[in-house]
């Protein structure tokens, strides 16, 4: 019997394949509470999702600039954190995006 082996870094599967859904993952937190770089590659790391700071970054800016992300910088001890939240404009992208994912989940794992 084989064995399968459950958690893939996805990375290793295909970057550009995913890179989508790290950012409808980085959008779904962001809609629940105020997110930041370290914090989201540690989360995204828990699920199995490999990130450097070097991709996450521009990443965050990406969705800052499409006006689905807003930051601001907050205190955290001596220096400052910059801290990311879904607009409206992100929280609408979401909602839409979720449709899709869940439609194309019953496809993918349920084959209809
Ligand atoms: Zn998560």
């Amino acid at each position: 019997m084989s064995k399968t082996k459950i958690d893939i870094n996805v990375f290793d599967v295909d970057r550009e394949l995913c890179s989508g859904l790290i950012r409808l993952h980085v959008l779904h937190h962001a809609a629940e509470e105020p997110i930041f770089g370290l914090g989201m590659i540690e989360e995204l790391g828990r699920h199995g999702y490999r990130i450097s700071p070097g991709s996450l970054y521009p990443l965050l800016h990406g969705l800052e600039k499409k006006g689905y992300l807003k930051s601001k910088e907050v205190r955290n001890g001596k220096s400052l954190r910059k801290v990311y939240r879904a607009t409206p404009a992100g929280r609408k992208a979401l909602v839409a995006a979720k449709s899709k994912v869940s439609e194309l989940f019953r496809e993918l794992m349920e084959g209809k």
